[in-house]
């Protein structure tokens, strides 16, 4: 069963302590899931008191107007080490310079994480929104729009804030690798990789504390966005994804799950079984549809079943692919390119 240890979350600008040293924050998200969950790491060392920051929220007056309160009030005993961005998504990542800038402390992200945060920033190495409409469009995008996008159609124009969402990030950074161990105030905490959802997305794991900042992998109600994106439109996320979940099973039975979005939880291996059972069996439902060669916008209502809007589709276009290039991978299905350059899938006969 999952459970949640803390009834109440945390009031925005204010901290709540969640074990010895860790502190729980919360920030809005002017998009669904309307929260992100930030971390607060008490890290005195021989040089005083201080902090590292777990993550930075989406890069809004709103967000720096807390961190101002955060700064000015409960963290004002000691200065910000560190600043430890697990993803280069800009609910993440998003005030990380700013923060930066505003404390002296370095950013410490993966290397994938750090390139993918400046390249979705410039619109370089095929971040741009033209390459991955494209991509859709191949899958059948245009389909399931009410009016064919223009041949430079952005797919997240639509974003509900309009603003540019990839923020700029500083031009240098520390380097974390998998399995590297940091010491933060009185806790050790070891660096765990994971796949699928980001390029190099890093949890933190402190075995002495029975505690585990998850990320966007490891959410207690919904699952992360597993996508195939336009710079790598031959890639298998979700193989990745549900790999990378095994890299958390060697963890505690008793662990405190610090997600970034929903509530703080106990039960991390059930929730590891109920993501897998979840991917199981829309996959199985996806390939029972593929008897006849279906594209990647026919299937959407196979995996989600409550009415998407326009701007929903587009996004959901990169869950369909991952999971129909999970099946083709794993040599289920069959992948054919027709005439007019529409990508379809069938299912193949077990041998
Ligand atoms: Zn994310």
């Amino acid at each position: 069963m999952i459970d949640y240890p803390f009834e109440a979350v945390p009031a925005p600008g204010e901290a709540m302590q969640v074990a010895t040293g860790i502190h729980w924050l919360r920030m809005p998200l002017p998009f669904k899931p309307d929260h992100i969950n930030l971390w607060l790491l008490q890290d005195d060392d021989e040089d005083g008191p201080g902090w590292t920051i777990v993550d930075t929220g989406y890069a809004v007056d709103q967000t720096r107007t807390l961190w101002e309160q955060l700064l000015a009030g409960p963290m004002a005993n000691g200065r910000v080490k560190r600043i430890i961005v697990t993803h280069f998504h800009p609910d993440h990542v998003g005030c990380a310079r700013w923060l930066s800038e505003k404390t002296g402390a370095m950013v410490w992200m993966t290397t994938g994480e750090y390139l993918s945060a400046h390249a979705a920033h410039a619109d370089v190495g095929g971040f741009d929104r033209a390459n991955t409409g494209r991509l859709f469009m191949r899958h059948g995008l245009g389909k399931v729009l009410s009016a064919p996008p223009a041949p430079t159609s952005d797919p997240r124009a639509a974003a509900p804030t309009g603003e540019r969402r990839d923020p700029p990030v500083p031009a240098c950074y520390r380097r974390l690798m998998d399995g590297e161990q940091l010491s933060i105030g009185a806790h050790r905490w070891r660096v765990i990789t994971a796949f699928g959802h980001a390029p190099e997305h890093a949890t933190l794991a402190c075995e002495d504390a029975a505690v585990l900042i998850a990320g966007d992998q490891i959410l207690p109600t919904i699952t992360p966005n597993i996508s195939v994106w336009g710079n790598q439109p031959e890639s298998n996320p979700l193989g990745q994804y549900l790999g990378s979940l095994s890299r958390f099973e060697p963890l505690a039975e008793n662990t405190l799950v610090l997600p970034s979005h929903g509530r703080v939880f106990l039960g991390l291996h059930e929730r590891l079984a109920a993501l897998r059972t979840h991917h199981e069996d829309k996959l199985e439902a996806l390939l029972a549809e593929l008897g006849e060669p279906r594209c990647a916008a026919d299937i959407l209502p196979v995996l989600f079943k409550r009415p998407l809007g326009e701007f929903e589709r587009i996004l959901a276009m990169g869950e369909a692919i991952a999971h129909l290039h999970w099946l083709m991978y794993a040599g289920s299905a069959s992948r054919q390119t027709g005439e007019d350059g529409l990508i379809t899938f069938q299912a193949l006969r077990p041998r």
